[in-house]
């Protein structure tokens, strides 16, 4: 999937990137395409394609994908002010890479429609 998954080829370093964060298991950098000031996207390191290929084993990394989040939004400052977490999942949820990620958004007030 290496080849194939844009993720998978930023995580490899084949893509740069604007990394934020990396260790053993998740990776996070800021979104190409940001939709505020505050955009980060929080990424395992395994290729999961999306939330319906988790698995019971990845409880874990799930809440590791969180609390990574939550420490990221108060290192770039925006703990108090607030920040939304988003995971897109399938056509209909608007998921346009197939690698598990967690959207970190924030630094300006967001519109309150869910879509
Ligand atoms: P989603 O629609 O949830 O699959 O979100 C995919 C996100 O990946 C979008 O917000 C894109 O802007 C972002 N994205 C795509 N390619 C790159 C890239 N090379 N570096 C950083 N972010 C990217």
């Amino acid at each position: 999937m290496a080849d194939t998954c844009i993720f998978c080829r930023i995580i490899s370093g084949d893509i740069p990137s604007d990394m934020v964060f990396q260790d053993g298991e998740l990776v996070a950098f800021r979104d190409v395409n940001p939709i505020a000031p505050v955009h980060i996207l929080v990424v395992p390191r395994r290729h999961i394609s999306g939330l319906n290929e988790l698995g019971e084993d990845d409880k874990r990394l799930m809440g590791r994908m969180v609390l990574t989040a939550r420490r990221l939004a108060h290192d770039q400052g925006i703990a108090e002010s607030g920040y939304r977490l988003v995971i897109n999942c399938g056509p209909d949820g608007g998921q346009a890479v197939q690698h598990l990620h967690l959207h970190l958004i924030g630094g300006r007030k967001l519109d309150d429609s869910l879509g």
